[in-house]
């Protein structure tokens, strides 16, 4: 099981720290956190295992604004996220642009978290599965690769896909990819224990939830009493 707290654009090196002294991650799951750029020196000093919330392809060079595996690992980091939904709807990630990260930071050496999910008008259009096998195709198998099955209407919307229809949408990405899969969008203390129940649930992509000591440890709490 792993959990991994997606802080998005919230908390700077002093909130990181503070969140890092007071959270205790429950024994049998493996916690992972992943601040802001900026937050990144003071999570891994913290003790806490750091993801980045995304990483360029290229080692170095002119890509303002981007960062690349090789600094990510000189300051302690451990993997990325990439090809997030925020990522791809407000920045314009492709997912050829989404599986050069990914091959990059694998190549590297980071672990890596790789998003995907279908929209509300793609789920409504009888699209998922198209949709999930376009954005999982492009994706190499890896040891260090995990794939986070979120849905994008239920992140940050307060809707949650059922346990079954997340079980459902896990089957299939594991068809298509021999990787673990976790679940975003939404997972709250009062879900997470249903959606870790399935038996292709390996784990959630917490966003909102994370920011909070006491709900990200609940989560963690649910999955570290489910299955392995
Ligand atoms: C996310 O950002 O990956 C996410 C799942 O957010 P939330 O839990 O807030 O829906």
């Amino acid at each position: 099981m792993l959990i991994a707290g997606n802080w998005k654009m919230f908390k700077g090196p002093a909130a990181t720290r503070a969140f890092a002294a007071a959270f205790e991650p429950p024994a049998g799951v493996e916690v992972v956190v992943a601040p802001p750029f900026v937050s990144l020196a003071a999570a891994v000093e913290s003790g806490l295992t750091t993801f980045a919330q995304n990483v360029h392809w290229e080692p170095e060079g002119a890509y303002t604004g981007e960062i690349s595996a090789p600094m990510l690992l000189g300051l302690g980091v451990a993997g990325s996220l990439v090809g997030h939904s925020e990522r791809r709807q407000y920045f314009g990630e492709s997912d050829e642009g989404v599986a050069r990260r990914a091959k990059a930071a694998l190549a590297a050496g980071l672990r890596v978290i790789a998003c995907v999910g279908e929209t509300l008008a793609e789920r409504e259009a009888g699209k998922t599965e198209q949709v999930l096998r376009r954005q999982v195709s492009v994706l190499e198998p890896n040891e260090r690769l995990v794939v986070a099955y979120e849905p994008v209407w239920a992140i940050g919307t307060g809707l949650t896909a059922t346990p079954e229809t997340a079980q459902e949408a896990h089957a299939f990405v594991k068809s298509l990819l021999d990787a673990p899969v976790i679940y975003g969008g939404s997972v709250k203390p009062d879900n997470a224990a249903a959606l870790m129940a399935q038996p292709d649930v390996d784990g959630a992509l917490v966003g909102g939830a994370s920011l909070d000591i006491e709900s990200f440890a609940s989560i963690c709490t649910a999955a570290a009493r489910s299955h392995s």
